[in-house]
Order: structure tokens, then sequence, then C-alpha cells
């Protein structure tokens, strides 16, 4: 079998998951930015393969784990308001 190079390896992002996407499983994209709105702003999206490649972009297999990466967003909105670094890690 010959590695198919258009189709790349994804992997879950959420916290303790990291199982890998199969062709036909309907996954989601989370991503953040800070730059549209001057605020930490999260993304969640249906799968499309242009923002699969996209820099900064989470592979989410399911609802559960993009629960657990909202949850984790927003812990670290409020760490780095009452820390006043701005910086969003882990995301
Ligand atoms: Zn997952």
């Amino acid at each position: 079998m010959t590695a198919n190079s258009s189709n790349p390896l994804y992997r879950c992002a959420g916290p303790n998951c990291g199982i890998v996407k199969k062709a036909n499983d309907r996954w989601w994209l989370m991503w953040t930015s800070i730059e549209s709105f001057k605020a930490p702003v999260l993304y969640l999206a249906p799968w499309n393969e242009e923002l699969a490649q996209a820099e900064g972009t989470l592979h989410v297999c399911g609802e559960l784990c993009a629960q657990k990466l909202q949850s984790q967003f927003m812990g670290n909105v409020r760490d780095n308001q009452v820390k006043g670094t701005g910086r969003l890690a882990g995301l």
C-alpha cells in the first residue's frame, strides 16, 4: 500500500483523545484568533479540507472533544485576564 499524500493524517486535538481521522468521519475544526475582533475568539466550523490544512487549526473528532477544548479555551482566557499576559497557551 502506498501513502496517499492528498490524505494527510489528522489527530484529534481533544484532551486525552488523539484518535486518528478516517476518511468518512465527520469531524470539526476549531481555531482561535485575536486579530479579527481585538479579543480572543474561538471558532468552530464543520470539517473543510482547506481549513483543516491551515496553520493553527485544531482537528476535533466530535462534540465531546469540542466541548473540552472550549472549556480549555475559556480557562485560558480567564487565566490570561488574571495574569494579564494576553497569550493563549495551549490552544
Ligand atoms: Zn477527540
